[in-house]
């Protein structure tokens, strides 16, 4: 039967899904249902919630800016969140990074990205407008975040509007080496703008994780042919992979670097693209048609950025990557079980993030076991969305021993279940 809401939910067929469960409230790890029930939110609501939902000085902040400045046109004008945030933001990444563009989702941060790779090739006199991605993988649904990103059922229909990009097989073990070789092969053919990845660990794509010297390798591929990397850490980003942010594991600078997700600690919408002066001083010029052409209305909204500025200072003031540590051990031996069971394959972890693979007939994003596996958590009060067959676990940094423990019964009960 046909809802009787009109909303139209993302990523979801509303033919065979049930209804969306009403969210009334959240706090911490948890969200509460409209009719009382608790969920533990084991995905931190898509990856963006990193030390809780309502975190009290991230809710200050927004309540104490919604007073002064809700929102301001950003071309010709600017606030004081945006000037600290972005200079904030510049002091705790790689000196290289000197130049901070706003937007507001994590898809438009790689749109971003992808323009502003192009046009610095385009105001240098240089022909080069090819993009490298690697398959597999995920940079959003605008149309160059699914041009980039692995095409498949989700961007079949649209396939007319997205643009071509040379592929690299993805990194897996044993077979780095053929990826790196692809790469230098790829920029040897000439044309090369830019690469585009997401450090260590492909999200959407299965939740594959590939080692740091690889990205190391592939930044030195990149700067010997002169070709730019562009760091995809929307979702790596913000201490998921155990590090501020995943690069840093490689000891790697992009020239472009894309943040998002948990840059408000997931209270609001907001992305930031940062780049290297480089690419700023390619746009910088007397001439008016080479300023940088992007925009959207709430670029920069004062609200979104005091959100951020106040997550900054919990990262400065909290022990966030004690945390981060904490929960990363207690994956570890949560996951061990797992490995030795034959119901369950590629046990895998990087920092805050687990998966496995639960043995089905089917394996991908469209394995018809994943419906069934979301509904089971969600009936034992988790809200756990699992890729296809690919369980994964990514909470909130607050989480304890215990809710983890719920997340991890419920993984082992419902494999229990489905044999
Ligand atoms: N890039 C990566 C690596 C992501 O994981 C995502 C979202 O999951 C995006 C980009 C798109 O972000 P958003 O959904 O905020 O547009």
């Amino acid at each position: 039967m046909k809802s009787m809401s009109p909303v139209w939910h993302p990523f979801t067929q509303h033919a065979v899904q049930p209804e969306a469960t009403l969210i009334a409230g959240g706090e911490g790890a948890w969200l509460e249902t409209g009719d009382g029930r608790r969920i533990f939110d084991a995905i931190s609501s898509w990856w963006v919630v990193t030390h809780g939902h309502r975190h009290p000085h991230i809710v200050q902040a927004i309540k104490h800016q919604v007073d002064r400045l809700d929102q301001v046109i950003f071309a010709g004008f600017t606030h004081e969140p945006a000037e600290r945030l972005a200079r904030h933001l510049i002091a705790i990444t790689p000196p290289e990074l000197e130049y901070v563009f706003f937007s507001d989702s994590g898809s438009t941060s790689v749109e971003v990205a992808l323009k502003m790779a192009l046009g610095f090739w385009r105001h240098r006199g240089e022909n080069r407008s090819r993009i490298l991605a690697l398959e597999g993988a995920y940079h959003g649904d605008t149309i160059g975040g699914m041009s980039v990103g692995e095409r498949g059922v989700f961007n079949a229909p649209y396939d007319p509007l997205l643009f071509d990009v040379d592929r690299l097989p993805f990194p897996s073990a044993g077979r780095e080496q053929a990826t790196l070789d692809a790469l230098d092969a790829a920029c040897r053919n000439g044309g090369v703008a830019a690469l585009i990845v997401e450090p260590l660990i492909l999200g959407a794509g299965g939740m594959l994780i590939y080692p740091p010297w690889v990205l190391a390798e592939m930044k030195r591929i990149c700067r010997t042919h002169g070709a730019l990397l562009i760091a995809d850490e929307v979702m790596t980003g913000w201490g998921r992979t155990g590090t501020l942010f995943a690069c840093e594991q490689a000891g790697v600078t992009p020239d472009i670097g894309c943040y998002s997700k948990g840059l408000t600690g997931g209270s609001l919408p907001l992305a930031v693209t940062l780049c290297s002066a480089d690419i700023f001083d390619a746009h910088y010029s007397t001439d008016r048609t080479r300023a940088f052409f992007h925009s959207s209305s709430y670029t920069a909204n004062p609200i979104a950025c005091a959100a951020a500025l106040a997550n900054l200072e919990i990262w400065e003031r909290e022990p966030v990557l004690e945390r981060i540590a904490r929960l990363t051990t207690l994956h570890a031996a949560r996951l061990d079980r797992f490995r030795e069971n034959r119901r369950f394959a590629n046990v895998r972890q990087i920092g805050t993030i687990a998966a496995l693979d639960i043995a089905a007939s089917d394996a991908g994003y469209m394995a018809g076991i994943g419906p069934r596996l979301y509904q089971s958590f969600l009936a034992r009060g988790l809200l756990v969305r699992p890729l296809g067959n690919t369980i994964y676990i990514m909470p909130p940094y607050c989480s304890t021993a215990g809710e983890l423990d719920l997340a991890y019964e419920a993984i082992g009960e419902i494999a229990d279940e489905i044999e």
